[in-house]
Order: structure tokens, then C-alpha cells, then sequence
């Protein structure tokens, strides 16, 4: 048996991988890249089968940061020209995700800039997060608003948030070399803070920051430590204007590798496709789907994803269905989505569409 058929045997069987097989599966050669796929794949599918879990990102503040980190548009000083807003209104959040919905997301994800919300942003966040409650009551609903003191979490999860995000982004070694305003254990203490309160936590990473793949498993192993029930992995997008403007360390082989590392490590918990899957992964997005079974729908916090359309394509071009939608609505959407794309094409659709 082969080294890759013994990891997603154990790691089906929950048996955590060592750093070094992590390290190996980071670092191994392109010519192992499908055996590679295919070992994560059926990790995948064990535990998620063919579902695909969406959710919809929405920036409810935008902009301003006081905060330094070195790979964010909205950070302290960052030229990247991003949109700069204060809180929107929790009316206008609630127009925001309607189309999110409707395509089939099953968490919204609230995300405000800033090192942490203020008593005020809490009660903004309050209102939002119960009128989603009232309106879409089967939809998760997840808050990422920064660093957290005692008791926000609490509130937040009293107005019936389900989960908070806050991602741990990169290795303790590496952290003083992506942020000097906060530090790695802040984050890791927001996230005990959230679990604590009984929200489900969402902690992922980013890659492409010039960390070594030491530093990627490392990254992982520190993320097991804290059994966050979502893990969103990031991939630089190096916004001009911000200190990794020009970074460009990854490709798509390489992106397949980091997915299949954090597949192996956490089987059985949602691995997403986040920020940058377009840019890094290009034509090789549908190899993605068979690791990871979750990604975000339409856009990001300030850069523009693929069309809805073409995510929803790809999802059934893979033969994969969408966690939480019934099979007439997928149908539909289906449907939709492909004449998008032959209207596109000048032609007519096709009869098994
Ligand atoms: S990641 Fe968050 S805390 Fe850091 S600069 Fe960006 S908005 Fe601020």
C-alpha cells in the first residue's frame, strides 16, 4: 500500500496525522499531485459525500482598520483602494444576503474590520444578526468582528449568532512577521472565548505569505489544537498597496497540496475554500471540490470572486449537490446557471442541462 493510501486510511479512521507526513504531502512532487487528490478525495467523501456547503460573505464594515496586518487591504495605512465604510444598516444587510440565500448558502458571514467591536458594534451586530435569525431562521449565521473581550461572545450568541469566526492565519514562529498589533495568542484566546460561549467555531489560515511548509503544518497543528468546527483556508491575494503587494509564492499544484494537508488533518470537519481560490487554483477550482466540501459564494471582503453562476456550474458539472438545498431548487439553479453560460457561448442549452 502506498503512503498515500495509508494516510486517508487513517485519517478516516480519525487518527491525526504526524508533521512530517504533513511536511511530505506539502512537498511532494507534481507527479504524485492526482494520487495525492484522490487520497484527500476519498477522506472527503466519507465524510461529506457529495455535498458542497456555501455560504455568503457580507462586509458589514469596511475599511479603517487600526490594525497592521501585512496581508489585509483594510489595514492600518493600506493604499489598496478598497471601499471605506462604517456599519451598514441592518436593513441593507438583510437586502445584502437575500441573493446568497437564494443561491443556496447556508451561513451568512458578518464581518466587520477592525481590532474588535465596541459595545455599540455589538448592539449593530445584535440587530443584524436577529433580523437573519427572524427572517432565514435555517440559515447559520457567523460573526467575525476581531479580537473579543469577556462577555461579547455571550451576547453575541444570545441575539442567536451560531458561530464566530477568527482565523489563527499563520504559525506561531511566523506571526511577529505578518502583525506587530496583535499577537497569536490573542487570537488564539478569541477563539476559546467563542467556543467557550457555545458558538461553533471557524478558525482557518492564509498561505502564500512566504511561510515555509514547516510553518503551514505548523499552522494546521496549532488549528487542531483548538477543534474549530470550520476551517477556511485563505490564499494570499497580494492587493497593491499593502507590504506583500507582488507575493506571489503559490500555484495551483501547490494550492492542491495545502488542501490536502488541512483535508488530512481535519477529515472530518469543514474545510472551505476561501479567499483567492480563483486566482491561485485557475483551471484546476473543480480538482479543489473534491477536497474541500465547503467555499464561499460570489465575492469577498474587498475583491470580487467568480460569478454565482459559474460557482453553482461548476458544483454540477462535479456531479456534487448543495448541502441544504432540495433537488428541485439545485435542478433549477442548475439550470439557470448553464444557460448563463451558453447564452454566453451563442448557443442553446443543452437537453440534459
Ligand atoms: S485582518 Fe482584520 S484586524 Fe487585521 S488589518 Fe484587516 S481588518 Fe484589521
Amino acid at each position: 500500500m502506498s503512503w498515500l493510501e495509508d494516510l486517508s486510511n487513517e485519517s478516516i479512521a480519525l487518527q491525526t496525522p504526524t508533521k512530517e507526513r504533513i511536511v511530505q504531502v506539502l512537498s511532494c512532487g507534481d507527479e504524485e499531485l492526482m494520487a495525492l487528490v484522490a487520497s484527500a478525495s476519498k477522506v472527503r467523501r466519507h465524510y461529506f459525500g457529495n455535498r458542497v456547503k456555501l455560504n455568503y460573505l457580507v462586509n458589514v464594515k469596511s475599511g479603517l482598520c487600526p490594525e497592521d496586518c501585512n496581508y489585509c487591504s483594510q489595514r492600518k495605512g493600506s493604499e489598496a483602494g478598497v471601499l471605506k465604510y462604517a456599519w451598514l444598516g441592518a436593513e441593507e444587510v438583510w437586502e445584502k444576503v437575500e441573493p446568497g440565500i437564494r443561491s443556496g448558502a447556508k451561513r451568512v458571514c458578518l464581518v466587520a474590520s477592525g481590532r474588535g467591536p465596541t459595545p455599540k458594534d455589538l448592539d449593530r451586530a445584535g440587530e443584524i444578526i436577529e433580523g437573519l435569525k427572524e427572517r432565514y431562521p435555517n440559515v447559520e449565521v457567523c460573526a467575525c468582528l476581531g479580537i473579543l473581550q469577556d462577555g461579547q461572545a455571550e451576547q453575541l450568541a444570545e441575539a442567536g449568532a451560531d458561530a464566530y469566526n477568527h482565523n489563527l492565519n499563520t504559525s506561531p514562529s511566523n506571526y511577529e512577521s505578518i502583525c506587530s498589533t496583535h499577537t497569536f495568542d490573542d487570537r488564539v484566546q478569541t477563539v476559546g472565548m467563542a467556543q467557550a460561549s457555545g458558538l461553533s467555531a471557524c478558525s482557518g489560515l492564509i498561505v502564500g505569505m512566504g511561510e515555509s511548509d514547516e510553518q503551514i503544518a505548523e499552522t494546521l497543528f496549532a488549528l487542531k489544537e483548538l477543534d474549530p468546527d470550520s476551517v477556511p483556508v485563505n490564499f494570499l491575494l497580494p492587493f497593491e498597496g499593502t507590504p506583500l503587494e507582488g507575493r506571489w509564492d503559490l500555484n495551483p499544484q501547490k494550492c492542491l497540496k495545502i488542501l490536502a494537508a488541512a483535508r488530512f488533518v481535519f477529515p472530518d470537519s469543514e474545510v472551505r475554500l476561501a479567499a483567492g481560490r480563483e486566482l491561485h487554483f485557475r483551471s484546476l477550482q473543480p480538482l479543489a471540490l473534491h477536497i474541500a466540501n465547503s467555499m464561499f459564494l460570489g465575492d469577498y471582503l474587498t475583491s470580487e470572486g467568480q460569478e454565482g453562476s459559474d460557482d453553482l456550474a461548476m458544483i454540477a458539472d462535479l456531479g456534487f449537490v448543495i448541502e441544504g438545498m432540495d433537488e428541485n431548487t439545485f435542478a433549477s439553479e442548475r439550470r439557470m446557471a448553464v444557460a448563463i453560460r451558453q447564452r454566453g457561448a451563442g448557443t442553446d442549452l443543452p437537453p440534459n442541462a
